[in-house]
């Protein structure tokens, strides 16, 4: 399928996730995954509308920008080791994976200007799962307070694996919890307003529970 095509089906499900939870698709931002596809795939993403793309793996985030970067905004998605930071760092605006201090470090020092962060939290509590425990996120969040290249402007998590919806809602309707607890701090360097979460097969849950950036990578460029 087109992108195109696929991104209007996309579209019609987040109006009909925003009608039952009272909200407004333009509060939504749709970044594309682009990590299974090549180059020009991602092209055809922003030809048909997408100003967001998102990769997982530097090696892909540098080849795709190399082809297309000022045309998107770049969100890196992945777990990013330590020793990466400097390949990525002056390519994107997002980093949606902080979930520890030596990460925080290496970012703040690599950077020239504040690099808007999500803070990774595993809220299911899977062990495969990166991320920092719910009970730590604002202790976390507190040790982020010297890194002036650090702006925390929300939350991510990935869902559990599993089919059962519940589940699901449950882990994000948890996240949306502890995002209004620590934007009701009002810290300057953690504004904390964005949520991302969702991605092709809960999208529309996440987005019926808060989510602000939605992850979509199969179900829109393959
Ligand atoms: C791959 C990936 C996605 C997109 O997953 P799809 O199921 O293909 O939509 C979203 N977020 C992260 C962190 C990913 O690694």
């Amino acid at each position: 399928m087109k992108v195109v095509e696929n991104l209007s089906i996309i579209k019609e499900n987040i109006e009909a996730a925003c009608k039952k939870s009272d909200r407004n698709p333009s509060d939504i931002q749709i970044i594309a995954v682009t990590k299974y596809v090549t180059a020009e795939r991602a092209e055809e993403a922003l030809e048909a509308g997408v100003i967001h793309l998102g990769e997982n793996r530097d090696e892909g985030l540098i080849e795709k920008w190399n082809s297309l970067n000022n045309r998107a905004i770049w969100h890196f998605i992945g777990s990013l080791q330590t020793r990466k930071v400097k390949n990525i760092i002056d390519k994107v605006t997002y980093i949606h994976s902080l979930d520890r201090l030596s990460l925080a470090e290496e970012i703040n020092k690599r950077a020239d200007k504040p690099v808007l962060c999500f803070v990774q939290v595993n809220v299911s509590g899977e062990q495969s799962k990166h991320g920092i425990n719910p009970e730590d996120v604002l202790n976390f969040i507190h040790n982020l307070k010297d890194y002036k290249n650090i702006k925390v402007i929300g939350l991510m998590t990935m869902a559990p694996l599993t089919e059962d919806e519940e589940i699901i809602r449950q882990s994000f309707r948890g996240l949306k919890e502890l995002q209004m607890t620590v934007k009701a701090l009002q810290l300057d360097y953690a504004p904390c307003h964005e949520l991302s979460m969702g991605m092709s097969n809960d999208y529309t849950i996440a987005i019926e529970e808060g989510a602000t950036f939605v992850r979509i990578g199969t179900s829109l460029v393959g």
